[in-house]
């Protein structure tokens, strides 16, 4: 295969020198940039992404979670050819583009039966966003002062300022968090390393006795508790037992509080499920969707909220029932033709059922990666799957953060020509969902390779 056979040094990869002098690159160290510059591609096809040498990577996690049917697919490629055609944007007020109207009854097919009423935005971090604001605002027309939201250690919902109010990843928000509305963290559900001290065998949902002691303060202040259903991603795809999500449903139900799944990543498919809440078998009252929305192709998400908060905004232009948020590109045409596509293929490829037998295969495969010392968790849920590096397996000691292991490992493996990209000390997968066994397979290989080949080189600093 293609990109199994290639083996070349980083320093000789495709880009180098005053091209990127013009460029800010998202979380990464200018100096990095310098040393290793990023691989220019050209373009895609399935799992693949080509370089402009022809040179194949697979692309293990699907450019950031968002190709949910690999790159370049003819169904959505020609949806999007075919809205072109037609028109390229209408504002959404007053107007609003035959796609961005279709897909709302396309997405509401999918949607559980009281997931009812559709908000388009940009990207995760504006679904959130608008989550947010809708909470608040619909406590204030019901005459309530709740402005607070309770969220979880570890979780992550975008990078804008709203967003990371309620975000709780040390690197990514420690700096900001003294610039706005300190929102209130209950612990997280880190089966790994399990904040109640608990094992997963025996577990009870105990780490959710933080969030219970928070709601029996402060419910009556508190708009919203938002969180990642069963997985939390960006710290590291901690994922969690449906139990402790049943858990956090049944809390905010007894203390009256409004469910955010923030299910941007794990929503349509990914977990196995349709919706990550499905574990539980709960639809939460807001809803965040985005990433494999349009398949990964453009910048769409959806906030969905049930009935009884959306009556709450329904009124004439005497009653101030009105919510003031918009994007210039809310509804944008091309993007919804392309999710209007993703969710025919999501029907047509029966998703979330057709996965079961490669998400069976997956998990089993990703256990070989226990056998190294290095590795101290190999966790997966669905199409995702991930590993944890660790100093000492016993102790779970950490890996010294100046060590880059696994950074140094996806340059290896980016060597190999795969694409894969570390979370702190977590490895994870998270391809599209059309991936062969053969891929798998030789996606698995590469990562074997790439990791044996890092703890040789780096042996003697990891002792
Ligand atoms: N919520 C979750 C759970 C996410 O994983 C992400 C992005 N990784 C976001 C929100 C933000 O999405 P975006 O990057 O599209 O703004």
């Amino acid at each position: 295969m293609e990109a199994a056979n290639a083996s070349r040094s980083c320093s000789s990869a495709p880009g180098t020198g005053d091209e990127f002098d013009r460029i800010w690159m998202p979380f990464t160290y200018y100096q990095d940039t310098l040393d290793c510059p990023p691989v220019v591609i050209e373009r895609g096809s399935g799992i693949y992404l080509f370089d402009k040498n022809g040179r194949g990577y697979i692309d293990a996690i699907g450019s950031w979670w968002v190709s949910i049917f690999g790159h370049c697919h003819p169904v959505i490629n020609a949806s999007i050819k075919d809205q072109l055609e037609k028109i390229e944007h209408v504002l959404m007020a007053g107007f609003i583009s035959e796609p961005a109207l279709r897909l709302s009854q396309k997405l509401g097919s999918i949607l559980p039966e009281k997931a009812s009423r559709i908000f388009y935005s940009d990207d995760g971090s504006t679904a959130v966003e608008v989550a947010l604001k809708i909470a608040l605002q619909y406590h204030h027309l019901r005459g309530q002062k709740r402005t607070l939201f309770v969220a979880l250690d570890g979780g992550y919902h975008g990078d804008t300022l709203g967003a990371m109010s309620v975000g709780s990843i040390p690197q990514y928000h420690t700096i900001f968090h003294d610039s706005f509305k300190k929102q209130i963290f209950a612990d997280s559900p880190y089966c790994y390393r399990c904040p109640a001290g608990c094992n997963p065998d025996t577990c009870n949902a105990e780490c959710m006795n933080s969030l219970e002691r928070i709601l029996q303060e402060r419910n009556s202040e508190i708009a919203g508790c938002i969180f990642e259903p069963m997985v939390q991603g960006a710290a590291g795809m901690r994922i969690y037992p449906q139990k402790v999500l049943t858990r956090i449903f049944d809390l905010c139900r007894e203390y009256n509080i409004l469910t955010i799944a923030d299910e941007v990543a794990m929503g349509l498919g990914r977990t196995g499920k349709m919706f990550a809440c499905d574990h539980a078998g709960r639809v939460p009252d807001i809803m965040c969707l985005a990433k494999g929305l349009t398949g990964g192709y453009l910048p769409l998400s959806a906030t969905v909220v049930k009935d009884f908060i959306f009556n709450e905004f329904n009124g004439d232009f005497r009653s101030g029932k009105i919510f003031n948020h918009g994007h210039s590109f809310t509804g944008n045409p091309l993007a919804a033709a392309a999710a209007c596509a993703s969710i025919d293929l999501i029907t047509n490829y029966n998703i979330p059922a057709s996965l079961q037998n490669t998400i069976e295969r997956f998990a089993s495969k990703l256990k070989e990666f226990l056998n190294y010392e290095i590795v101290g968790d190999v966790r997966s849920l669905g199409m995702v799957g991930a590993f944890e590096l660790v100093k000492n397996k016993a102790t779970k000691e950490k890996l010294p953060p100046d060590s880059r292991f696994a950074y140094k490992l996806s340059l290896k493996a980016r060597e190999f020509g795969l694409l894969i990209r570390p979370l702190g000390d977590v490895i994870y997968f998270m391809p599209p969902f059309t991936i062969t066994n053969d891929q798998m397979d030789n996606m698995l290989f590469l990562t074997h390779k790439a990791l044996k080949e890092t703890i040789n080189a780096e042996l003697s600093h990891l002792q």
